[in-house]
């Protein structure tokens, strides 16, 4: 297994080697999944949707639709507008959605085609939308291509009328349906009156009912995208993933905004909690909430000692690798190396800021980076632990080190998109599989001898 990794490492910058992101198309796929009634639509081959439904049903384990402009060889050499307005006015007829959401690949960016030009000539029925982004993949990842999407709708259909709705955006980032559900939760809790943009639960964590719905119960309404446009602000989590849609709707409708990180952890879970309590005015923070935080102290507590000084590598999204790393610091391990395949200078300067809070000098952080070069890292000075996404599966079987299955994409596992790893909640489930991980280790590698009952 990965037997070839040789050790000597070298800079490399034209080519990447077992990724740490997907293509930009996915965050868009997953961004249009998250309004009601959207149908996604590729503007290039049937080879690229293909996949990026792949990814995306193999993580949810549900469908995701999406439909394309079918290229062949013709519209790759002379452009593909007739095939998006054959395309599009298909699609309106024999799926009915209520939107279309278009994003580009690399074979439309390539060959040039405009699209905001091309969907002009496009007949939209009534009461019916196009939007439209441009996901070149040959550039950034999928966290560009959700938030490219999210600036799309924004551009396309937020607008301020001056009658403010008294609500809050909340712009969650990339998130499974789980994390969406409590985010959703405790601001419910907290008394908040907000939009939640976009919102893939009820949609890739729809209930089996007998019959297939091609669209859910789910999803942001169009109603609310434009209504974004009159909200008193944007609470936006992840600082990566969230800006550029917050500076759209701020350019558009001057909504302003407050970015926070993920609410993963403790303290960013503090901060997420503290943030709704002010917006929703409620003056305290909810009994049952600080219930939760207890319990999460109280565990983090009698677990201790089983991952305390443990060093650990983490990878994936740049905002969830953050919010793991600041929690796995409060937990009192050590992150020892901590890469995203997403390039943004954001990345480097808060984990740098955060490893500062905690004194931390020995922590290898890179954004940009890919799993070969952390594999090498890992061969030079190993460590106890992997926080990632499946891509890291072979890196932990060649160096016999456990995986904690955090991220986007897990492939190989079920329920997790159903499980929150935010707020306290969330902590909580993170910190059972942290320690669990650990336990099932010392259970595994001891002398028969030393098998012990009680942990
Ligand atoms: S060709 Fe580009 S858009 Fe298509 S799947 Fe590959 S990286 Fe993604």
């Amino acid at each position: 297994m990965l037997d070839l990794t040789p050790n000597e490492c070298v800079e490399r910058e034209a080519l990447r080697i077992n990724p740490c992101k997907t293509c930009q198309p996915v965050g868009a796929v997953y961004a249009a999944l998250g309004v009601h009634r959207c149908m996604p639509y590729s503007h290039g081959s049937q080879g690229c949707i293909s996949y990026h439904r792949t990814v995306l049903s193999r993580h949810f384990k549900e469908p995701a639709p999406a439909v394309s402009s079918s290229f062949t060889e013709g519209a790759s050499v002379f452009g593909g507008g007739s095939n998006l307005k054959t395309g599009v006015k298909n699609v309106f007829e024999i799926y009915k959605p209520d939107i279309i959401a278009i994003h580009t690949t690399c074979l439309s960016e390539t060959i040039g085609d405009d699209i905001r030009s091309i969907i002009q000539d496009i007949e939209v029925p009534d009461g019916k939308y196009l939007v439209h982004a441009n996901t070149p993949s040959y550039v950034g990842s999928h966290v560009y291509g959700y938030y490219n999407m999210m600036c799309g709708f924004i551009n396309y259909l937020s607008e301020s009328t001056g009658v403010p709705n008294g609500k809050v955006a909340i712009f969650p980032g990339w998130m499974n349906p789980g994390d969406l559900v409590e985010i959703k939760r405790l601001a419910d809790i907290c008394g908040l009156k907000y939009i939640m943009f976009p919102d893939q639960s009820g949609v890739m964590d729809a209930p089996l009912l007998g019959t297939y719905e091609m669209y859910p119960e789910g999803g942001t309404r169009i109603s609310e995208i434009k209504d974004l446009g009159n909200c008193r602000c944007v609470l936006a989590l992840g600082e990566m993933i969230s800006a550029e849609p917050c500076f759209a709707l701020e350019r558009k409708c001057k909504v302003p905004h407050k970015m926070i990180p993920y609410p993963i952890g403790v303290e960013n879970t503090d901060e997420f909690v503290m943030q709704t309590v002010k917006l929703s005015g409620i003056g305290n923070v909810p009994v049952c909430l600080e219930n939760e935080r207890g319990q999460l102290i109280d565990m983090m507590i009698d677990s201790h000692q089983h991952y305390s000084q443990k060093k650990v590598a983490i990878y994936g999204d740049p905002d969830t690798v953050l919010g793991v790393m600041s929690f796995v610091l409060e937990l009192g391990m050590t992150p020892k190396y901590v890469i995203t395949g997403t390039f943004g200078e954001r990345f480097d300067h808060e984990a740098a800021r955060i490893l500062e809070v905690y004194g931390v000098k020995d922590c290898k952080v890179k954004s940009n980076a890919d799993l070969f070069e952390l594999h090498q890292w890992i061969k030079n000075e190993s460590v106890d632990l992997l926080i990632g996404t499946t891509y890291g599966k072979q890196i932990a079987k060649a160096e016999n080190i456990p995986l904690v299955r955090v991220g986007f994409p897990v492939l190989d596992r079920y329920v997790h998109s159903y499980m929150p790893i935010v707020g306290y909640r969330g902590c909580i489930r993170l910190l059972e599989m942290i320690t669990n991980v650990f336990l099932d280790e010392r259970d595994r590698e001891c002398e028969d001898k030393d098998l012990e009952i009680v942990l």
